[in-house]
């Protein structure tokens, strides 16, 4: 385990448990139950390995209506979240997570989300997320108090929340002890910039298909050779942006070799 993690960890007897530390500003923290009760990620809370904390800039309104949003000057539909309230909140936020945490806000205009980045985040045990709502938030609040910005795609929702859950579940993916098996992340799709090949359970036979016969085989190497051209092959028909982006291995040339001869040979 890395000396660095030993700052931030629990050391149990000799082991030490890495723990992210997620410190989310929005203002609809009940959203977020979907992520700390369930599934993968529900079982990173409970573990201690994910530790999850709200900050709302509603809580630091000061009128009788608790207004968290504000005009844009200028003018043009919609509202903006409230200067004060939102920096109050991140404010609070970082105090709480600790001040090398780095504050991440989840924008449409961010650099697109990543395997890579998502990696990155993993490595960090200290994390400020903003959820924007309404139509964003102040320029300033992203000069001032924003280390990056990151989006899940080329697409707009109605507010933060969602991607700051994506961008969460699939960092805790990352987290040692999260998943049973940490080769599960390290097989992923993307995570070797490459997709993952195809997978198959009980029956043997479903509604005539077949499990592929070197799957059943019992023989290592020829399974995994065989998983390295699939995963190459399909990633080469579906995202050959990925395939270009990569400097082969002669192993992986070979694979890809074989699996394009042969499916070239199955649509003679
Ligand atoms: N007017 C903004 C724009 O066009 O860039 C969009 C505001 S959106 C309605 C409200 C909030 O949702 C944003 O502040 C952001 O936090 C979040 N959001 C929407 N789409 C997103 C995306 N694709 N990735 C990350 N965050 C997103």
């Amino acid at each position: 385990m890395l000396r660095s993690w030993l700052s931030s960890g629990t050391l149990i007897s000799e082991f030490v448990v890495i723990q992210v530390r997620i410190g989310i500003v929005t203002l609809f923290p009940d959203m977020f139950k979907a992520l700390t009760d369930f599934g993968v990620t529900g079982r990173a809370v409970r573990k201690g390995l994910l530790t999850v904390e709200f900050f709302n800039p509603r809580d630091y309104a000061t009128d009788n209506y608790q207004t968290v949003d504000d005009r844009p000057f200028g003018g043009g539909p919609g509202m903006l979240m409230k200067f004060d309230t939102l920096k109050q909140a991140i404010t609070r936020a970082v105090d709480c997570i600790g001040e090398d945490a780095r504050v991440v806000y989840m924008s449409p205009q961010g650099e697109k989300l990543s395997q890579t980045a998502v990696k990155k985040f993993a490595g960090m045990h200290n994390l400020v997320i903003i959820a924007g709502r309404y139509e964003g938030i102040d320029e300033r609040i992203i000069s001032l108090y924003v280390d990056e910005e990151w989006s899940i795609g080329d697409y707009v929702l109605s507010g933060g929340e969602l991607p700051a859950m994506v961008m969460i579940d699939a960092v805790s993916r990352f987290i040692p002890g999260v998943l049973g098996d940490m080769q599960s992340a390290e097989n992923d799709s993307f995570t070797e910039g490459i997709l993952d090949y195809p997978q198959y359970t009980r029956p043997e036979c479903a509604d005539g298909l077949k499990v592929p016969d070197v799957l059943l085989q019992g023989c290592h190497e020829d399974i995994a050779n065989w998983r390295l051209k699939e995963a190459l092959g399909r990633t080469y028909v579906r995202r050959r942006d990925l395939i270009k982006n990569l400097a082969l291995t002669d192993r992986q040339e070979k694979q890809l070799a074989m699996y394009i001869r042969e499916t070239d040979s199955q649509k003679k």
